[in-house]
């Protein structure tokens, strides 16, 4: 948790003024949010709070983001939450290629996938899985894993920008490759993907192809266009991203954020600068500004993904 991290009491505040304005999905992500026990139980109780403001006929979403590590461990807790969804980064079922990927060992491994396993049936679980060339053979096996175990799973090329999801510009120049050949493979095998767009229809276009028993398989392709605002975007260092403006973060310190990636032009403060939180009227129009400002996001021309490395794929196991 960092030092200058926002108490509860304070994101509650914060919160209870999105929902006023009108914001009904809520994701819940890091760092780690499971890290300890004190960010596990913060990530409850607004979890909890948000839960219980939010009309029940809004349609909206309460998601948890989590490296899976500690799913074990608080699995009473995350069904008694009432999570939509939760999202477990996990790009291997190799416990080798998960130790050289993620730098931890065998338990962590051991522990993520039993998580999975004792929750799979408790709440709606979706792997996310960057993609590279470290791991592009055994992305066949883990969709297979996944629609045996009724998970969705979300596909991501990685990102060419220093960012949380898939690490440095190096790794990616170094391990990059294009998910075109899998989703030719997956149309062969499962019909035409549906396109969908972040909620506003914001973010980055994904197929998404759906298996006879209904597990769901997104791919973000990063070849066409991208949600982009002029205002926001262009004094960023990572414009043009590779997913464009998809949703307002809360950082820790409690300041929104047009995006997890972006900096300080691309952040609206929540509280004055000798610290104290603003007003709730003052939250709720930055808030409603913010939303505005996504509103008026362009649609610009995607920058065109990294070349594509050549790919090896038995297609016939998709
Ligand atoms: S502000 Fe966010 S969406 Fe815009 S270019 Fe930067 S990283 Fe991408």
């Amino acid at each position: 948790m960092q030092s200058n991290a926002l108490e509860t009491e304070g994101f509650k505040q914060i919160l209870k003024e999105a929902v006023e304005v009108g914001f009904t999905d809520f994701s819940f992500t890091g760092g780690e949010p499971l890290l300890t026990p004190q960010t596990a139980q913060r990530t409850f109780d607004l979890a909890d709070f948000v839960n219980e403001l939010r009309d029940d006929e809004s349609g909206g979403y309460t998601k948890l983001n989590t490296n899976g590590a500690h799913l074990l461990r608080y699995q009473d807790e995350i069904v008694t939450t009432g999570f939509t969804e939760l999202k477990v980064s996990l790009d291997t079922l190799d416990p080798a290629t998960f130790r050289s990927l993620a730098k931890r060992g065998e338990k962590v491994f051991q522990d993520t996938v039993d998580g999975i396993m004792a929750l799979k049936d408790e709440v709606p679980i979706r792997l996310q899985t960057v993609v590279g060339k470290y791991n592009i053979d055994q992305i066949p096996d883990m969709i297979d894993f996944c629609a045996e175990n009724n998970i969705d799973i979300k596909l991501f090329d990685i990102s060419r920008y220093d960012n949380a999801l898939s690490g440095s510009a190096a790794f990616a120049n170094d391990n990059y490759i294009s998910l075109e050949a899998i989703s030719t493979a997956l149309e062969y095998r499962y019909g035409t993907a549906e396109i969908k767009y972040a909620v506003g229809g914001y973010g980055h276009p994904k197929k998404v192809f759906t298996t006879s028993s209904g597990t769901k398989i997104e791919i973000r392709d990063t070849s066409p266009s991208a949600h982009y605002s002029s205002e926001l975007c262009q004094s960023c260092p990572n414009y043009q991203c590779q997913d464009g403006l998809c949703n307002l973060v809360i950082a820790a310190d409690g300041h929104i954020r047009f995006c997890r990636e972006g900096g300080v032009d691309q952040t609206i403060p929540s509280h004055d600068t000798d610290g104290a939180l603003m007003t709730p009227q003052a939250i709720r129009l930055n808030l409603a500004k913010a939303a505005g400002i996504f509103s008026a996001a362009q649609n610009v021309e995607h920058h065109g993904a990294l070349k594509s490395s050549r790919l090896h794929l038995p297609l016939s196991v998709l």
